[in-house]
């Protein structure tokens, strides 16, 4: 059985991530941050249907937690196959000019700090430089990261024009050593996210303006993930897949 971490699986994109990821066989690590009776929902429906899952709370802006969730999950779950980079915030929509510099903070290191330092303990264990079998890396970027959420929260697309940026870069860095790097680039998707960003009905707002004409369910994102995870995507690595409606 492969071992999958996933970060921020407790709830939206990461929990739908999990569950496929589990019906497809792989071992889940459920990475949450604050919401534990989430989590350990996510594991229970897994465990429940004769799946294997753990939940383990790691911050990933914090640099001990992300070592200690990898430790625990190859000690519980076996050598890591796959990370998916999935934990990610936004704050309250506001013009550039009243962004202070304590948010700018905690967007840099959720968004990309700490999926940088993710990718770095996945590609120690993975590499085939330091004896390791390869594997795989998969980050959730957004859409956000080519229009640049003017108006609302171009510190978080910033962060995931950046995370693009990395996953070009590491891909090269590590092809040659088994290790493919790939992200998605969701869009409106329903999910608790956008009432972080104060506006918990923004995807009914906007979705008129989406080619298709509708939101985008976690599952649609999931599947484009764990393709990206398979076998079946072997020749692809720093790649994109807009999961976004056409938008
Ligand atoms: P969500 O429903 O708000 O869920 C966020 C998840 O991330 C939760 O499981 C949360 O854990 C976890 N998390 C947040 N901060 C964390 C931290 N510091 N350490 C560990 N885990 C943390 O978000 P979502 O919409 O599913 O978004 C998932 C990813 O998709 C994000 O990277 C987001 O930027 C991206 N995305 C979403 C959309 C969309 O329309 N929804 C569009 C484009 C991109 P707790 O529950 O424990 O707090």
């Amino acid at each position: 059985m492969k071992t999958i971490l996933i970060t921020g699986a407790s709830r939206g994109i990461g929990a739908a991530t999990a569950l496929l990821a589990a019906y497809q066989g792989y071992a889940v690590s459920v990475n949450y941050n604050r919401n534990r009776s989430a989590a350990e929902a996510v594991v229970e429906q897994i465990t429940g249907n004769g799946g294997r899952a753990i939940a383990i709370q790691a911050d990933v802006t914090q640099e001990a937690d992300i070592l200690r969730l990898f430790i625990e999950t190859e000690r519980q779950l076996g050598s890591l196959y796959a990370l998916v980079n999935n934990a990610g915030i936004l704050e309250q929509q506001m013009r550039l000019e009243h962004l202070t510099v304590e948010r700018m903070d905690r967007i840099v290191k959720a968004n990309l700090i700490g999926p940088m330092c993710c990718a770095r303990e996945a590609v120690k264990r993975m590499s085939t430089k330091y004896g390791g079998p390869g594997g795989v890396i998969v980050n959730v970027s957004s859409i956000a990261a080519k229009s640049g959420s003017p108006n609302e929260y171009i510190d978080y697309a910033a962060t995931k024009g950046a995370l693009d940026t990395f996953t070009v870069g590491l891909s090269k860095e590590v092809a040659a050593e088994g290790i493919r790097v790939n992200a998605v680039r969701p869009a409106l998707i329903y999910t608790d996210i956008h009432a972080d960003g104060g506006e918990a009905g923004r995807v009914d707002r906007i979705k008129d303006r989406i080619p298709m004409k509708r939101g985008g369910y976690p599952t649609e994102v999931a599947e484009a993930i764990l393709w990206l995870v398979s076998e079946k995507s072997s020749y692809t690595t720093g790649s994109f897949i807009d999961v976004s409606g056409g938008g």
